[in-house]
């Protein structure tokens, strides 16, 4: 995939999410003509419109419910709060189209082109969309492929809409009493908060062993004790074998070792992973190869295995996170503009908004155990934190993993409020080289749940104040 270097004129960037629309806006203030091909009307893919932005908003109120009761233990007393689903739904999507909306505007204000519209490849040089008007042939020199992903699904469920997507349960159609959400990941963990918040019943059914399989199980812990108390089940190492509509509910067998039993449910979330969305793009006439999941497979610059086409974000493979897309789509415009520029991230965030939120970058302690690399892991409890304890929210933890020769910090994994906005120091530790006594050695501010990261430093070196250090 070494094609030489040329500068195209003229870029068409297909799909307009967190890879598509950054990577047009960068381009337009590169110089290129860019042509961003989308099939809403405002920039913002699933992300703003379908997924993380709507899904913040909703865990946002659904923070505000669960403060409203915890305030109680402070003194406080205050009715039962009472939900207006129609404004509820309403404030939602003018988050939305506040957002999407801006980014219009900005996309008006580079000069970017816009067609709406559903791009295909009919051939390696030409590029059809089919738009309410009819048919276009785009000119082009270069394209971005960034078509991002869709929920995957499940065979033999029934086709109803008590059984739901990420996308039918954000529309919000009603507080339902008893919900099954099938999937103990990301979507799973956050929407069943939102509709626990909100009243409903909540049960989870994850296949494997443990919640939030692949993060590490000390930063999943204080989330599980918490989810217990909210959610009326949480049912592990459990499959649905068998699911059918029946009247107003839907009737699932569940499977846990040998045992099977049936419970019924008033809607169910379905949340067990994405797809690529590769299909009717017409790759394989263009000579655009895929991998085994569908993914484009793309080189350390982006570029795809068409020497003039390039692809960002989920399209492009694992792990399928908005900044994630937004960081390759850089990396896609300034290798095509003829910069100087490779992908080479140290640390990929991954945040789980649930309430507490668990974040974690770089090497984790179960990458490390499974590539058997050493480490030296330190952890800093929050019941040592005066500001969690303000927050009456001790239940926290920041733990750094570090390379046990040099103190350089791997990884860093943090659960806690605001545990996503922390995760962010972690990042630039990893990605600057940093040692956990550079950690130790910055002053954070007190009293702040960031001090959590240097104490943790501090323990590495022997000096921590809040807690003991081990011998
Ligand atoms: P996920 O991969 O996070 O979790 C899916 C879960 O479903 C896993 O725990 C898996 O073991 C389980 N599962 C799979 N098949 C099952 C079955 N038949 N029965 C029971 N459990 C089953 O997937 P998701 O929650 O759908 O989210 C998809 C992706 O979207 C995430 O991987 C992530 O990349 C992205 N996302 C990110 C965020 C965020 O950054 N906060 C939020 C939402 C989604």
């Amino acid at each position: 995939m070494n094609a030489p270097p040329f500068t195209p004129a003229r870029l068409v960037v297909i799909g307009a999410g967190p890879a598509g629309y950054p990577a047009a806006f960068h381009a337009a203030d590169l110089g290129l003509r860019v042509t961003l091909v989308d099939l809403e009307e405002h920039p913002g893919g699933v992300c703003l419109h379908r997924g993380c932005i709507p899904s913040k908003a909703l865990l946002h109120v659904a923070r505000w419910l669960a403060e409203a009761e915890e305030l109680r233990d402070c003194g406080v007393e205050t009715a039962p709060p009472r939900l207006d689903l129609n404004r509820l739904r309403e404030w939602k999507e003018s988050v939305v189209r506040r957002l999407t909306g801006g980014l219009g505007q900005l996309r008006r204000a580079r000069g970017v082109e816009t067609i709406r519209g559903r791009a295909r490849f009919a051939g390696p040089d030409t590029i059809i969309i089919e738009t309410a008007e009819g048919r276009r042939t785009l000119d082009w020199d270069a394209a971005l492929v960034a078509t991002g992903s869709r929920p995957a699904t499940l065979p033999g469920w029934p086709q109803s809409p008590r059984v739901m997507d990420s996308t039918g349960a954000l529309d919000l159609p009603d507080v339902p009493r008893r919900m099954l959400v099938v999937g103990g990941g990301y979507i799973g963990l956050e929407l069943g908060t939102v509709y626990a918040a909100l009243g409903s019943r909540v049960c989870v059914v994850e296949a494997t062993p443990g919640l939030l399989p692949g993060a590490d199980r000390d930063l999943v812990a204080p989330l599980a004790k918490r989810l217990a108390a909210r959610f009326e089940a949480i049912w592990l190492d459990t499959r649905v074998v068998e699911a059918r509509e029946q009247g107003e509910a839907i009737r699932v067998t569940l499977q846990h070792a040998a045992e099977t039993r049936d419970e019924t449910f008033d809607r169910v979330l379905i949340s067990v992973g994405r797809r690529p969305n590769r299909e009717n793009l017409g790759l394989a006439e263009a000579g655009i190869e895929t991998d085994a999941r569908g993914c484009i497979r793309v080189d350390e610059r982006r570029r795809t295995s068409h020497p003039r086409v390039w692809a960002a974000g989920d399209i492009a493979g694992e792990p399928m996170l908005a900044h994630k897309a937004t960081a390759e789509a850089r990396v896609a415009v300034e290798a095509m503009a003829g910069r100087t520029t490779v992908w080479d991230a140290r640390a990929i965030p991954a945040v789980v908004y649930t309430d507490p939120e668990i974040a974690w970058a770089g090497l984790t302690e179960t990458a490390a155990a499974r590539e058997g690399q050493p480490v030296r892991v330190v952890r800093f409890p929050w019941t040592a934190s005066g500001r969690a304890l303000t927050l009456e929210r001790t239940e926290g933890l920041t733990k750094l993993v570090l390379d046990p020769d040099s103190g350089r910090v791997l990884g860093v994994g943090i659960v806690g409020v605001g545990a996503g906005d922390m995760i962010a120091e972690g990042a630039l530790a990893i990605e600057i080289g940093a040692t956990a006594e550079d950690l130790a050695l910055t002053i954070h501010p007190h009293p702040t749940l960031s001090e959590t990261v240097m104490e943790a430093a501090e323990l590495a070196s022997g000096r921590a104040i809040h807690v003991l250090p081990r011998a």
